[in-house]
């Protein structure tokens, strides 16, 4: 199939979200960003009712484990039903048609993957060209593990379930690695680590800075070139110039694609507008269920 073919096929398949078709696929295969990272289920276009499928068959079981008092046999409660939400994702996320789907467009755009753990029914798919880059994640998820494991030995009564559930998010060095990996500018990647390092809220920070820039008229969109990427700030050339040229790189292979492009771009300042809120209602329901490590 030619190149034009399949880029119409591929934006005209509802088994992927778009943001996920043009920037986790087209922007990868076309090298304008050397990685991306897809986070399943969320980024499936059934995530929610794959989320509520496998809440619903693990329901019994998280009442059963609330009721259970004695420390060892909790832990080994907790063991089994960590076990149990796997083989629920697997049946519920990875048989489904949207995750087949997402990794048979990889192939046809030959793209490599790398699939990470990172809860019991979460994943990260992994998007690259070059087999160094699938190297060096694999380095990263590595590490990751090994802070986990470290911060988990060390972890004490009433810490913050957010630090236990993602650990790596507040070490500096694990951080900056990834940034790079996904392409980030040094800027941003460090503006984020600072924060993340003085406890700061990288999200606030953000979405005051998006809501102070609009009112000054001092922010550029296409600073927001791909989602879930926060600007150092709202008018960062540095990622302002990478969403320009993806832009005009989208544009040029068809100009509906660079008219998409810019929806999404809009999309993903107001999702930094609306973080800090999404953040919460995450937290509230992390810090309110059973704990559950990966
Ligand atoms: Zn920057």
């Amino acid at each position: 199939m030619d190149e034009t073919r399949l880029l119409q096929k591929l934006m005209g398949d509802p088994k992927l979200k778009t943001r996920v078709k043009v920037e986790n696929l087209l922007l990868v295969h076309l090298g304008l960003r050397q990685c991306s990272q897809t986070v399943l289920p969320v980024d499936l276009p059934n995530a929610e009712g794959m989320g509520s499928t496998i809440d619903r068959r693990m329901a019994p079981k998280m009442i059963q484990i609330q009721r259970v008092t004695d420390p060892r046999r909790k832990l080994a409660a907790i063991a089994s039903l960590k076990k149990e939400m796997r083989t629920a994702y697997d049946k519920v996320v990875r048989a489904s048609d949207q995750y087949k789907g997402l990794l048979s467009w990889a192939r046809d755009l030959r793209l490599r993957t790398r699939l990470a753990d990172v809860r019991p029914t979460v994943q990260e798919l992994y998007l690259f060209k070059e087999g160094r880059v699938g190297g060096r994640l694999k380095g990263l998820m590595k590490s990751r593990q090994k802070i986990r494991a470290r911060v988990y030995a060390s972890a004490k009564p009433g810490m913050e379930r957010i630090r236990l559930a993602y650990p790596e998010e507040f070490e500096g060095s694990w951080l900056r690695e990834m940034g790079e990996m996904l392409g980030y500018p040094g800027c941003c990647v460090e503006a984020y680590v600072s924060d993340r390092e003085r406890e700061f809220n990288v999200e606030e920070r953000a979405a005051r800075q998006l809501a102070e820039a609009e009112q000054l008229g001092n922010m550029d969109p296409l600073a927001y070139y791909v989602g879930y990427f926060f600007p150092c700030t709202p008018d960062c050339e540095q990622a302002a110039s990478r969403g320009r040229e993806c832009l005009e790189s989208l544009a040029d292979l068809d100009p509906s694609l660079g008219e998409l492009y810019s929806t999404l771009v809009a999309g993903n300042l107001e999702n930094v507008r609306l973080q800090p809120e999404v953040i919460a209602r995450y937290r509230a329901r992390v810090e309110g269920g059973p704990e559950v490590r990966p």
